[in-house]
């Protein structure tokens, strides 16, 4: 398997971790408010395969205990539940970053324990979330039975949504909410602009209106923080 991207140490990106991320190339989406989106369109080129990746964690060990991945999207990968399995073998934590567009990997990643922590994007409201993921159409039916799985079966989980002032308003914020009703956590994290985001006129939310959508949310998820940026 073809990695695209090595963060080589984050205290940041698996809560309660020092932790590696390991980006993969690939996504369904094309949110325009993506960070990373050299990984989606494919014009970042591979950086390692998954052995060098190896070799680089089994000299880690010790140091640090858990490995994100991240994209992208990997669970477009038919190499990540190998993959996975492989970075546990080494004795480290791992966390997985999705879209929650296959319901079919992350069942079979969490029913072989593969993945210690979940974090899945909820994007917006159902009716808007095909127009911010930048896409056609999305399978809300997918993305429903992601959050269910989740919520069953993660051993450690979150839920997250990248705000931003021109893809938002309160109303969403109750349509999420009642999608992840009773969830343990859900982070809101203010869109920050960057010269590689695709879709140029974004903004973050003002300060008022993020406190403002975490009160909504938190009617439905009681553990919603605001986290700084992505
Ligand atoms: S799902 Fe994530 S990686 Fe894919 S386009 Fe959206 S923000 Fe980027």
């Amino acid at each position: 398997m073809k990695i695209h991207g090595l963060q080589k140490m984050t205290l940041l990106d698996f809560p309660g971790r020092v932790a590696c991320t390991v980006f993969l190339g690939g996504c369904d989406y094309r949110c325009p408010f993506c960070h990373n989106f050299e990984l989606v369109d494919g014009t970042a080129p591979a950086i390692m395969d998954d052995g060098e990746l190896l070799s680089f964690l089994r000299k880690r060990q010790g140091l640090l205990d858990g490995v994100a991945i991240t994209g992208g999207e990997p669970c477009l990968h038919d190499g990540l539940p190998d993959l996975l399995a492989r970075i546990r073998e080494l004795g480290f934590a791992t966390k997985l970053d999705t879209n929650g567009c296959h319901p079919r990997m992350l069942e079979r990643l969490l029913s072989e324990q593969l993945v210690d922590y979940v974090a899945m994007d909820v994007k917006n409201s159902p009716e808007k979330y095909a127009r911010t993921a930048g896409v056609e159409h999305v399978d809300l039916d997918a993305i429903a039975e992601s959050i269910r799985l989740i919520m069953d079966g993660a051993p450690d989980y979150e839920f997250r949504t990248t705000v931003v002032h021109e893809l938002h308003e309160a109303d969403d914020f109750h349509a999420m909410g009642k999608m992840i009703a009773g969830a343990k956590a859900y982070f809101l994290q203010s869109f920050t602009d960057r010269d590689t985001v695709p879709f140029a006129g974004l903004s973050a939310p003002s300060a008022d209106d993020l406190a403002a959508y975490a009160g909504i949310a938190r009617l439905y998820v009681p553990n919603t923080q605001v986290r700084g940026v992505d």
